[in-house]
């Protein structure tokens, strides 16, 4: 599956203009700058499939890409979040995409929650997981730039991760640790993916 080539199939800045729901579809959420465009073209073995936010701001739109020959998997780049000067009607706009995009999909098998290594997770990442909650999607959170922080502080944001975790009883308990650079946990990712099309 992810030794195809994967490509891009549809961009949609609002709830109207989805594609048709097919095949099995998995999200990559974030803050901005977290780390999943570079994700999403490590995944997929395509250095600039996803493009990489140079630009805060840029425009809110899910981007979906699809797997090669009918193998029936899809991954969706949600818009970022979490722009320090984003103004309010911006954050609004972005939460209602995402919940209806959530609450409407029935394709979509997984979100996948991406935190920063070094940041470990914020606020915003916390109203976000709220979001996922009413939401009937299964999520996980997924650590980016793992070779960016020391043992002891990846640890660190693992653990206190996993805490705010415990209240969320719809996301996945473990975290996974990752990072585009060197490929940590790309092997995982991938398999959970491939299991998802199973189920
Ligand atoms: P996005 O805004 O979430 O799509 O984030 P990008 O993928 O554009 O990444 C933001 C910045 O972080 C870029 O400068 C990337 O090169 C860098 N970056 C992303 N992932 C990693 C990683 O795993 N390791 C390191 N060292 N840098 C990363």
């Amino acid at each position: 599956l992810f030794a195809g080539e994967w490509q891009f199939v549809w961009a949609s800045p609002s709830i109207e203009t989805l594609p048709p729901m097919a095949s099995v579809e998995v999200a990559f959420a974030g803050r901005s700058n977290v780390g999943k465009s570079s994700l999403i073209n490590a995944l997929t073995g395509r250095s600039a499939l996803a493009r990489t936010s140079h630009t805060p701001g840029r425009t809110q739109e899910l981007i979906f890409f699809e797997g090669p020959d009918n193998a029936g998997l899809r991954l969706v780049d949600m818009p970022g979040y979490g722009y320090a000067s984003a103004p309010k009607t911006k954050v609004a706009s972005w939460t209602k995409l995402i919940h209806q995009f959530l609450l409407g999909r029935a394709t979509l098998a997984r979100v996948y929650v991406l935190i920063d290594a070094r940041h470990g997770i914020k606020d915003v990442d916390q109203d976000v997981l709220k979001t996922l909650d009413k939401s009937a999607v299964s999520y996980q959170v997924v650590m980016t730039k793992a070779d960016q922080v020391k043992p002891a502080e990846l640890q660190k944001h693992i653990e206190e991760t996993t805490a705010a975790l415990a209240k969320h009883p719809a996301a996945f308990p473990e975290v996974l640790v990752t990072s585009s650079k060197n490929g940590t946990g790309m092997p995982e990712l991938r398999a959970a993916m491939v299991r998802l099309l199973g189920e």
